[in-house]
């Protein structure tokens, strides 16, 4: 046989563990385990019928054909509606353009710009993909630890000493999947003073979960705060966690002109364009009723408060309230040294999302694959009837460590 040589940079990532999480749980439940899955990054709410009424619709009427490779002109004429309503931000349909779920935009925003060894700063606890993807497309990631004394937020003084000369990017993530976090204007302000100083470095702001932040606050757009950068700045968004459309694979990205139109060559040599069908369903969802995403969000907040208050009861366990996304990220410290019924010890964050699975049936993900231990995080996109029973099995499981 053959031995198939796989080359050095796809060698060097691994696959989500999200992605694994899931094929585990859909394992263990296929032996007939009966598994409470906390571990899926996406909402458990069906698309709302009009937007698949849309892409019915936009089937029938032959709208089932390639497009252009930055997105059809009405999907983007509606993203350019959206950043002005609701973010205050104006950009042209040109500096738009539409990908098959955010996270190919930042594939190949940075295929577009890193040479090989250019560096890609990106702070804990991250979105698993950020590091693999800088690895993948020639880039070194630049992980600067950034923990819960700053409320998971990166501050000016960690950004600036996280800046060489080989400084491409910062990535940032606001609210932010694992921890929650949301920046506030001022801390935006703050760290925008510091890339005034770094004229080199490219920021990238992920605001894929904007429209999930409770206690009647709201996300601030990067762009919106500190316009200075916008000429180096890349917006990327997506109706996935928005409209619970995370199957349809339509995400978008905003930003100068340039990279607009280099991210848009590379599509077009790999994807063409993505599902006529499916961004036909985005522009229903941008141009249409906003009710669903008012509805979702006060949902959430439910899930957090109840989902908070059972995992800070648990002994070993404190939970911050995260103030956005629909993620807990509980501190685990407490359990690590303890014993389980058959005599292994929970040394990190891995063990006991490990232990969890085995003998709570529960299953989290590991901070670890974060950036950020020791940590768990827990999907709370989930009913309440899931987060009371994946909480008390926990809870038992815990309660059974010596
Ligand atoms: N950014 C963050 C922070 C995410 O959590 C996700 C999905 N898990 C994405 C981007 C990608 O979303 P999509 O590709 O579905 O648009």
């Amino acid at each position: 046989m053959t031995d198939i040589v796989i080359a050095r940079r796809p060698a060097s990532i691994k696959p989500s563990p999200s992605i694994a999480a899931r094929a585990l749980v859909t394992q263990l439940r296929a032996e007939g385990r009966e598994i409470i899955d906390f571990t899926l990054g996406e909402s458990d709410f069906d698309t709302p019928p009009h937007i698949v009424e849309a892409a019915y619709q936009a089937a029938r009427s032959g709208e089932t054909r390639y497009t252009s490779s930055n997105g059809t002109k009405a999907l983007r004429a509606a993203i350019v509606g959206k950043f002005a309503r609701e973010n205050g931000i104006d950009f042209t349909e040109a500096q738009v353009v539409v990908g098959c779920g955010a996270k190919q935009l930042i594939h190949a925003a940075f295929a577009a710009t890193l040479d090989e060894g250019d560096e890609v700063i990106v702070p804990t606890p991250y979105w698993v993909s950020y590091p693999d993807m800088a690895v993948v497309n020639g880039g070194v990631p630049v992980i600067v630890p950034v923990g819960e004394e700053t409320g998971f937020k990166l501050t000016p003084a960690l950004l600036g000493s996280a800046i060489t000369p080989r400084a491409k990017w910062l990535v940032l993530n606001s609210p932010n999947n694992p921890s929650g976090a949301v920046y506030t204007p001022e801390e935006i302000a703050s760290l925008a003073a510091v890339l005034e100083q770094h004229p080199q470095v490219m920021l990238m702001t992920d605001e894929i979960y904007e429209h999930f932040v409770y206690d009647g606050q709201t996300a601030a757009a990067f762009t919106r705060v500190a316009p200075q950068l916008a000429g180096r700045t890349l917006v990327i968004n997506g109706v996935s966690k928005a409209y619970a459309m995370t199957g349809w694979r339509i995400g978008y990205a905003a930003g100068p002109l340039k990279l607009i139109e280099t991210i848009t060559l590379l599509l077009s040599q790999s994807t063409t364009c993505p599902s006529s069908v499916s961004q036909a369903a985005a522009v229903a969802a941008l141009n249409g009723d906003q009710s669903f995403v008012r509805e979702a969000n006060a949902i959430y907040e439910t899930r957090r408060d109840r989902i908070v208050g059972l995992l800070d009861a648990i002994p070993g366990i404190t939970c911050a309230r995260p103030a956005g996304a629909f993620y807990v990220y509980p501190n685990v410290s407490g359990l690590l040294g303890k014993r389980t019924s058959d005599g292994t010890t929970l040394n990190s964050d891995l063990d006991v999302s490990l232990f969890l699975l085995q003998e709570a049936g529960v299953a989290v993900i590991d901070g670890s694959s974060y950036g950020l231990s020791p940590y768990i995080r827990i999907s709370f996109a989930t009913s309440l009837d899931t987060i009371d029973a994946g909480c008390a099995q926990f809870r038992r499981a815990v309660e059974s460590l010596a």
